[in-house]
């Protein structure tokens, strides 16, 4: 019998979700393990990370790796399994383009780290301790990998051949990325396995989409009596929409969401932080310096809502901060 492609799933600094894209695939995943051999996937099965050392450069097929980098121990992963993939896939926005955890580029890792293990309300640690790279008990020394200064997407450390995006991509697409392997239809290295325009151009909503914005300002949805029918903007709630890869089917757009951009930016927009930010400022219809600053200053939390998928791969990469 001939050998079945192997195909390798891996996560970095991820939340769990893309996993479960994986596993959205319901009954399709078992057509996938009967075209391929999973050989490794930390988190559904107990190979361990000497397997895949251990394995011919190129041995896997393809290569599913979601979450974002921040931490020795990804670098080292990232890499390994780049040598012995031929292909590599970046999974969801995490990898693509730092994601979510990018957005603690916006923070030091001393102002994380005192975050999460001792100002949470819900945590109780008096005395501060804080996880150290190196840990002494007895004769016996326990070591964390280390944590950079930084988040960085997959590509920013190793060669990407394809990216699912999404947050977490829909199974739909992650289906779609397994079987362009399998069947052996690869469009063009770089390519993103979604679509090529902008979620404004599919959306349920285009055509009450606004030419020019009237808003005295803006609004997060709650506080809205919002109409099911119309454009967001055309409400005063900022939509990524018009600056956000298509190929989500809509999906929070149908649930009442705007649109967050967890698809990045389409082809030929290099950070899509700021083209948000350009696009509302072409889209403003006032000419009265004071009152746009006054209706900008009403956009919720602008880094964070801009950049909310993209900081860590952004031209900026984080906050500019002077060094001591
Ligand atoms: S892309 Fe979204 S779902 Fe996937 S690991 Fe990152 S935060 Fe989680
Ligand atoms: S801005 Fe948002 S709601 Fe409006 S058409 Fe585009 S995606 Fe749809």
């Amino acid at each position: 019998m001939a050998h079945k492609p192997k195909i390798a799933l891996y996560w970095c600094s991820s939340c769990g979700g893309c996993e479960e894209s994986v596993v959205d695939l319901a009954e399709d995943i078992l057509a996938v393990a009967e075209a391929a051999e999973i050989v490794f996937w930390p988190v559904a099965l107990d190979a361990k990370y000497d397997d895949v050392a251990r394995l011919d450069d190129g041995a896997i097929t393809a290569t599913l790796i979601n979450g974002a980098i921040r931490l020795d121990e990804h670098v080292s992963m990232a890499r390994l399994l780049r040598k012995k993939s031929r292909l590599l896939f970046a999974h969801g926005s995490c990898a693509h383009l730092g994601g979510v955890v990018g957005l603690g580029n916006f923070f030091t890792n001393e102002e994380i780290l005192n975050r999460v293990y001792c100002d949470v309300p819900t945590v109780n640690n008096p005395d501060r301790v804080l996880p150290r790279p190196e840990t002494r008990q007895g004769t016996t020394v326990l070591k964390l990998t280390g944590l950079h200064d930084m988040v960085r997407s997959l590509h920013q450390v190793v060669d990407v051949d394809y990216t699912i995006p999404g947050c977490p991509p829909p199974p739909a697409l992650v289906k779609e990325a397994v079987m362009m392997v399998l069947e052996d239809r690869l469009p063009p290295k770089g390519s993103i396995v979604a679509d090529t325009r902008a979620l404004c151009y599919t959306c349920p909503r285009k055509e009450t989409r606004p030419e020019m914005l009237e808003v005295p300002s803006f609004k997060r949805v709650y506080e809205i009596e919002w109409d099911p029918e119309q454009c967001f903007l055309n409400q005063g709630v900022v939509c990524m929409g018009p600056v956000t890869r298509g190929g989500c089917m809509a999906q929070c757009i149908q649930a009442n969401m705007p649109c967050r951009g967890c698809f990045g930016p389409v082809d030929n927009v290099r950070d899509q932080g700021a083209k948000s930010a350009s696009l509302l400022a072409s889209l403003m219809e006032s000419t009265d310096e004071e009152q746009l600053k006054k209706i900008v200053e009403t956009i919720p939390d602008p880094g964070g809502l801009f950049y909310r998928y993209s900081l860590a791969s952004s031209i900026m990469k984080g906050r500019v901060r002077r060094r001591p």
